[in-house]
């Protein structure tokens, strides 16, 4: 037997009713917010995202040659492809530009509850615009969707990297900010005199110790937030590791999930060098949607999704079975049909699995008198109707 690959996931049918609810809700707040959804391809060259995406990504990242030898790579994130796509395509378009999109992403990672080789993302990128006020309006959306997906006990935390490398000053290289990354507490031996501004963040105190220039986007960005009731916190260790983020940066966590609780990433970026644009001027954010399902933990047992099952029970009834079953779907009842004769006791098994309100039986007798036995499972009783009463009655209910 060949195994699925490591870190990849299957989803099953009740899980996968999860996520299309999830992605209906997430639908929604976008439409709310006047996003258009959008698609890129799976895979891009391989440049697009070694240029900026950050060496933890491009490490981690599926890159192949193709039989026409070109360097391509999975995506690993979305940003740069929406961006990509935005400069071949809709460069004229009026802006500010909102677009959204859902999209499998793969990394190469060391694999483990939450995170996996080939994840999903639901993101938006708000382009042609950075400003605070931009990033109030993104930033207001990543809460909504984070809301609207059933998340109770989210934090968000709100970062500016003007005021990481006025802190840091020329010690921001790639190693310290993958230390600021992951909150290490090494940080107190390498740059020990701001370490706990980065690791306990204080608005006041980050002030103090770099400018009150430098935290005014930060401080008007937190303003404009409480004014649209988005409860969030300041941290000014958000390093992202993402290179092209520039300015405000933010991530949101589910605690509940334990190491892997980040859920919820983004911020400023300028990816203008990369997709051959003078400075790109955008705003965005990536929703890992694995972890949230995770974390609304509500993929559990099979939830009934049926509301007939019609049963033959005999050969002679099949043709009579499938051609109601036909019926019914079409007046919008949902209907499963058995696929050979049935016992009624095992036909009423199905059906109260599956949590159908009736089951409709076809035997000897129902094809005899040219009629059909419905059963309704609520309140148990049996009638012999024709096969239009059958369809009236149980699409009536
Ligand atoms: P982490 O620090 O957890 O590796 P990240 O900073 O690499 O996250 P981003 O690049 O910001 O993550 O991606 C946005 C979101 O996508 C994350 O907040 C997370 O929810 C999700 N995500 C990232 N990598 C994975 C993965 N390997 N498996 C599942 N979800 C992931
Ligand atoms: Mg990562």
């Amino acid at each position: 037997m060949i195994a699925r690959p490591r870190g990849t996931r299957d989803v099953l049918p009740d899980e996968m009713e999860e996520r299309v609810r999830a992605f209906g809700a997430l639908r929604r707040v976008a439409a709310l917010y006047g996003y258009g959804e959008v698609e890129t391809p799976t895979f891009e060259h391989a440049d697009l995202f070694i240029a900026r995406s950050g060496a933890e990504v491009v490490e981690q990242m599926y890159t192949f040659e193709d039989r026409g030898g070109r360097i391509l790579a999975l995506r690993p994130e979305l940003t740069a492809p929406v961006a990509r796509m935005y400069s071949s395509e809709m460069r004229s378009w009026a802006k500010p530009l909102r677009l959204c999109y859902f999209g499998k992403c793969y990394r190469y990672e060391r694999p483990q509850k939450g995170r996996y080789r080939e994840f999903t993302q639901f993101g938006a990128e708000l382009i042609g615009d950075d400003s605070t006020a931009a990033n109030a309006d993104l930033i207001a959306m990543a809460a909504a969707s984070l809301g609207a997906l059933g998340l109770g006990d989210i934090v968000i935390r709100i970062g500016d990297l003007r005021v990481l490398r006025a802190l840091l000053g020329d010690r921001a290289g790639p190693d310290v900010m993958r230390l600021v990354d992951k909150k290490d507490p090494a940080l107190r031996e390498v740059v020990p005199d701001v370490a706990d501004l980065i690791l306990e963040p204080r608005m006041d105190e980050a002030r103090e110790a770099v400018g009150r220039e430098v935290t005014a986007d930060l401080e008007r960005l937190l303003s404009y937030l409480e004014g649209m009731g988005v409860a969030t916190v300041v941290d000014i260790g958000i390093a992202r590791g993402l290179d092209y983020y520039n300015g405000t940066v933010f991530e949101a966590d589910a605690p509940s999930l334990g190491a892997e609780k980040q859920v919820c990433g983004g911020g400023s970026y300028d990816l203008g060098g990369v997709v051959g644009i003078e400075g790109l001027k955008a705003t965005g954010f990536a929703i890992g949607l694995d972890r949230v399902l995770l974390a609304s933990g509500r993929s559990g047992p099979r939830v009934g999704n049926l509301d007939a099952y019609v049963a033959p029970l005999l050969e002679a009834a099949m043709g009579p079975a499938l051609s109601l079953s036909a019926t019914l779907r079409q007046r919008g009842v949902r209907t499963e049909v058995g696929l050979s004769p049935e016992r009624p006791a095992k036909a009423i098994k199905v059906a109260l699995e599956k949590g159908a309100t009736h089951v409709v039986f076809i035997g000897e007798e129902e094809l005899a008198a040219g009629m059909v036995a419905v059963r309704d499972l609520a309140g148990k009783e049996q009638e012999a109707l024709t096969a239009g009463e059958a369809v009236a009655r149980i699409s009536r209910e």
